[in-house]
């Protein structure tokens, strides 16, 4: 008796090319919380205000208080680029529902 199994593992047929090529504009970020002590740079010099250079509004909102969040890219204090949220100074990761990161290149 032979049987011919087919393995779950078959490539796909190449005809399903990925439907969404555009450069994010209109997809949906994920957001993922951070830790804002991982994210900037606290300082030890107490009393120096903490300047974060902002890039404006972005269309995604703060999940707790539905502000829009801030782009805050990478600068002196500022490891990570990060999107803030200046109502409850959340801050988060974005990325792609395909996990490519979305605020670095
Ligand atoms: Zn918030």
């Amino acid at each position: 008796m032979t049987v011919h199994q087919v393995p779950d593992t078959m490539p796909r047929p190449r005809d399903n090319p990925p439907a969404r090529r555009h450069h994010g504009l209109g997809e949906r970020l994920v957001l993922s919380e951070l830790n804002p002590d991982a994210v900037v740079d606290q300082g030890q010099d107490e009393g120096v205000p903490l300047n974060l250079i902002t890039f404006g509004h972005v269309r995604e909102v703060c999940p707790k208080c539905k502000q829009h969040l801030k782009l805050v890219l990478r600068q002196a204090r500022v490891r990570i680029a990060h999107l803030l949220c200046s109502d409850c100074d959340s801050c988060f990761d974005a990325h792609y529902a395909n996990g490519k990161p979305a605020l670095t290149p």
